[in-house]
C-alpha cells in the first residue's frame, strides 16, 4: 500500500475548506477522503477520523472541540459538515468513570455535541476524545484483518510491525475500546498504531500527515508480510460445472428472495422482502466452488462491525440441484430453515447478559454461497444489499489468503452478537421507511414512454425498485438517472427488451432476477397505435399493433408469472389497458381490437393467477399527453388525425379531451402511476377489475 498524500492536494483542500472550519479541519478531511478512497482500507461508512480544533463560542471565548467522523458516513465524500462537532473537556473526562453504560455514553454524545443540525457522531467518539493526539485515524484494513483472525495473529503482526505498533486483543467497542486504547498508549508513549485484532488499526499524531502516513506504513508493512508468506494456491477445488453462474443465478434468486421473506402477519401484505445483490467474480466464484467453501461460510465476518450487514454466518448448499427447480428449492428451503435455528441458538447463548435488549433482528441469512453461482447477498434495499456483496466479497479473498497461511479464525461468537445487538450499531441501519411499495420490485414494459415513466416515478415514490424496459433502451437512460437521483443509488435499472419477442422478454426477467432477486409487480405498458378505418386496415399494420399490443401483454403475462411463482410471494400484474375497450372510437381498430384481447387475456389471467395470490388487474387511461418533456408516443402516431377529425390544431387537443370528461381533468402519467401503486399495495382485496383514469368518460364506463 502506497501514500495517497500529495502536498498540492492537501493545498487545494486547505484552500477549499479553512476558511470556514479551520485548517487542521480542513487537512482532516482530505486525509479522511484518503483513507475512503482505499477499499482495502475501509467500506461503506467503516473507520472513523477526528480532529482536535479550537472553536469560537458565542461569548467571544474558544473552546477546543473535537470535530469527529458521524456515524455511518462514507470517508471518502466526507464534506466538513460529515463531521459532529463536541465539546472535548467533559467527553475527556468520562475517562476517570469505571465503566459507562449505552445510554448514558449516548446521551454524553448528544449532550456535547455543538451543533443541533450535525450528524450523530461515531461510535468510537469517546476512543478519540480520550487520545491526546491532534489526529487520530482508524480503518478496518483487509492486511491487518488477515493476519490478526489466524490463529497465529499476534506473532505474526508483531513480526510484520515490531515494537512499535501497539497489538491488543479483540475489545468490546465503545467505552471499553476507548479506555483499553489510550492505556496502551499511554504504557507505550512511542507507539505509532494500535492494532486491535479482529478490528482494526489506530493511529494518531498532532499533524494530519505523520498520522496518515503511519497508517498507511502499518497496513503496508502487513501487506509485505501476506504476500512473503502467502501459498499461490489458496484453496483446493471441489465443485465443478461447465454452465453460466449467470444462468445458475437466475434460477436461485426468485427462490432464495421467497424464502428469505419475513412473515408480517398482515393478511393482506402478508411478506417483508428483500433485494439481492449477486456477485460472481473468478474468484468469488473459485472460493464458493472450493472445498473449503463450507468453512468459509460457517464462519464469522472479519470484523464483529460487519455482522449487522452480512449475519454471522452464511447459508451454504454443497451440491444445488441445478436445473431441478423442486429439488433446489427443497434444498434451499432446508437450509434456511437450518440457518434459522442456529441463528436462534446464537442469540440464546450469547445475546443474555448484554445488557438493555435492542431490537430483535430476523433468523433469516443475509449471504448464500452457491456453489456453481457465486455469492447472493441481501439486503431491505439494493444499496444494503451491495454494502453486503462488499463485505462479503472482501471477506472471501481474506479468509482464502488466511486459511492459507494458518487458518482463519474470526472473532468470537460471544463479539459477533454483542455488536449485532448494540443499540448503537443498530442505529445505523436507520429506521425502516413505511412506503407502501417498500421492498418491492416493479417491472415495467415500455418505460420510455410518457406514461412508463410517470408510473416508473410514482412507483419509486411509493419506495419500489424499478425495471425499466423497452425496445429504446437509450431513452431509458435519463429515466434511471432521475429516479436514482431522488431515491439513491440501485433503486432503478434498465433493459432492453422487445415485448415480441420471447427470448428476449423471457431473458430480461431473468436479468431482473440477477439484478434484484426477482419481481412483485410487472405493470403492462408499451403499446402502440395505428390510425385506419377497418376497411382500409393494412393486415402488415394490424399484425404489428397486436404483436405489441396483445402477443407483448401475453409474453410479459407469462414470463412474468414464470418468476412470481419460483418466488412464491404473490404479486400483482397491472394492465395498462384502454377507455378503447369499453368506448371505442372509428379508425381505431386495430388499437382497440389488440388493447380488448389484452384486457381479455388479463381477466382470464385473473381466474387462472388467484391461487398464487397473484392479482391481475386493469387501468383504463385516456388522453395522456406526455410527462415531464417525455412526449407520448402514441399520441404522435393518432394526435394529428384524432385533431383534424375535429377541426382542431393539434395542441388544442389536451384542452378538448379535458373538457370531454365529467370532471374536467387533465389526466397525467402520474394518475395512471398512482393507480399501479393503488393495485401493488393491495388496499383492496381486488383482482380481474378495471379502475377507469379517465376523468369520467360516460360511454367508457366498465361493465
Ligand atoms: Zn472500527
Amino acid at each position: 500500500m502506497r501514500s495517497r498524500w500529495n502536498d498540492a492536494e492537501a493545498a487545494a483542500a486547505i484552500e477549499r475548506w479553512a476558511a470556514a472550519h479551520g485548517r487542521d479541519v480542513a487537512l482532516c478531511v482530505y486525509a479522511s477522503r484518503l483513507i475512503g478512497a482505499d477499499t482495502n482500507l475501509v467500506l461503506h461508512g467503516g473507520g472513523n477520523t477526528s480532529v482536535k480544533a479550537p472553536l469560537p463560542t458565542l461569548f467571544g471565548d474558544v473552546a477546543t472541540a473535537l470535530f469527529v467522523k458521524g456515524s455511518g458516513c462514507d470517508l471518502d465524500r466526507i464534506e466538513p459538515g460529515g463531521f459532529a462537532v463536541l465539546q472535548l473537556a467533559p467527553l475527556a473526562r468520562l475517562r476517570e468513570l469505571d465503566s459507562l453504560a449505552d445510554p448514558d455514553m449516548a446521551d454524553q454524545l448528544r449532550l456535547q455535541q455543538f451543533h443541533a443540525s450535525s450528524p450523530a457522531p461515531s461510535v468510537e467518539t469517546l476512543l478519540h476524545a480520550f487520545l491526546v493526539h491532534r489526529f487520530v485515524y482508524h480503518s478496518h484494513a483487509d492486511a491487518l484483518l488477515c493476519l490478526s483472525n489466524q490463529p497465529a495473529g499476534r506473532g505474526l503482526l508483531e513480526e510484520a510491525l515490531g515494537p512499535r505498533v501497539v497489538v491488543l486483543p479483540y475489545i468490546t467497542a465503545g467505552f471499553p475500546l476507548a479506555k483499553a486504547v489510550v492505556r496502551a498508549y499511554e504504557q507505550q508513549p512511542d507507539a505509532e498504531g494500535i492494532v486491535v485484532a479482529k478490528h482494526g488499526l489506530f493511529t494518531f499524531a498532532d499533524d494530519a500527515r505523520t498520522a496518515y502516513e503511519r497508517h498507511i506504513g502499518i497496513v503496508d508493512a502487513c501487506e509485505r508480510l501476506i504476500a512473503a508468506r502467502r501459498p499461490d494456491r489458496l484453496v483446493t477445488p471441489r465443485y465443478r460445472s461447465t454452465a453460466a453462474p449467470a444462468d445458475l443465478a437466475a434460477q436461485a434468486a426468485p427462490i432464495l428472495r421467497g424464502l428469505l421473506a419475513e412473515r408480517t402477519g398482515d393478511e393482506d401484505n402478508p411478506y417483508r422482502r428483500l433485494l439481492l445483490d449477486w456477485r460472481a467474480d473468478d474468484d468469488v466464484v473459485e472460493y464458493v466452488n472450493s472445498a473449503e467453501a463450507a468453512a468459509f461460510a460457517a464462519s464469522g465476518p472479519l470484523t464483529p462491525d460487519y455482522v449487522i450487514r452480512t449475519k454471522p454466518f452464511a447459508l451454504y448448499v454443497a451440491d444445488p440441484a441445478w436445473g431441478d427447480t423442486e429439488r433446489l428449492r427443497e434444498q434451499l428451503a432446508a437450509a434456511v430453515t437450518e440457518f434459522s435455528s442456529r441463528y436462534e441458538q446464537y442469540v440464546r447463548e450469547f445475546l443474555a447478559g448484554q445488557g438493555a435488549p435492542a431490537t430483535r433482528l430476523d433468523a433469516l441469512p443475509r449471504v448464500t454461497l452457491l456453489p456453481g453461482a457465486g455469492a447472493f447477498c441481501f439486503g431491505r434495499t439494493k444499496r444494503e444489499a451491495q454494502i453486503a456483496a462488499d463485505m462479503t466479497v472482501q471477506g472471501l479473498r481474506t479468509k482464502a489468503i488466511a486459511h492459507a497461511m494458518t487458518g482463519y479464525e474470526a472473532a468470537a461468537p460471544e463479539h459477533m452478537c454483542a455488536m449485532e445487538y448494540w443499540s448503537l450499531q443498530q442505529a445505523k441501519l436507520g429506521t425502516p421507511a413505511d412506503r407502501p411499495l417498500e421492498r418491492q420490485v416493479v417491472f415495467i414494459t415500455g418505460a420510455a414512454g410518457a406514461i412508463g415513466y410517470g408510473v416508473a416515478k410514482v412507483c419509486a415514490e411509493a419506495g419500489a425498485h424499478v425495471v425499466l424496459t423497452d425496445i429504446d433502451a437509450q431513452r431509458l437512460g435519463r429515466v434511471v438517472a432521475t429516479i436514482e437521483a431522488a431515491h439513491g443509488v440501485g433503486t432503478a435499472t434498465a433493459m432492453a427488451m422487445d415485448v415480441t419477442d420471447a427470448p428476449s422478454v423471457r431473458g430480461a426477467f431473468l436479468e431482473a432476477c440477477r439484478r434484484f432477486g426477482g419481481i412483485d409487480v410487472v405493470v403492462v405498458n408499451a403499446g402502440i397505435a395505428h390510425v385506419a378505418p377497418v376497411v382500409d386496415l393494412d393486415q402488415a399494420d394490424l399484425d404489428r399493433v397486436m404483436a405489441v399490443n396483445f402477443t407483448g401483454a401475453f409474453l410479459t403475462v407469462r414470463e412474468g408469472v414464470r418468476v412470481l411463482r419460483a418466488q412464491g410471494l404473490g404479486g400483482n400484474i397491472i394492465i395498462n389497458s384502454s377507455k378503447n375497450v369499453f368506448g371505442p372510437g372509428k379508425d381505431f381498430g386495430a388499437y382497440s381490437a389488440s388493447k380488448a384481447a389484452g384486457h381479455q387475456l388479463g381477466k382470464v389471467a385473473a381466474i387462472e393467477l388467484a391461487a398464487d395470490g397473484i392479482r391481475v388487474n386493469m387501468i383504463n387511461a385516456d388522453a395522456i399527453f406526455g410527462e415531464e418533456g417525455v412526449a407520448s408516443g402514441l399520441w404522435a402516431t393518432v394526435g394529428p388525425d384524432r385533431a383534424r377529425s375535429r377541426g382542431l390544431a393539434l395542441d388544442e387537443l389536451p384542452e378538448y379531451y379535458r373538457g370531454r370528461n365529467l370532471l374536467r381533468a387533465r389526466v397525467t402519467a402520474r394518475h395512471v402511476g398512482n393507480a399501479v401503486v393503488f393495485f401493488a399495495s393491495n388496499r383492496t382485496p381486488t383482482t380481474g377489475a378495471t379502475l377507469p383514469v379517465d376523468g369520467g368518460v360516460v360511454e367508457a364506463f366498465p361493465r
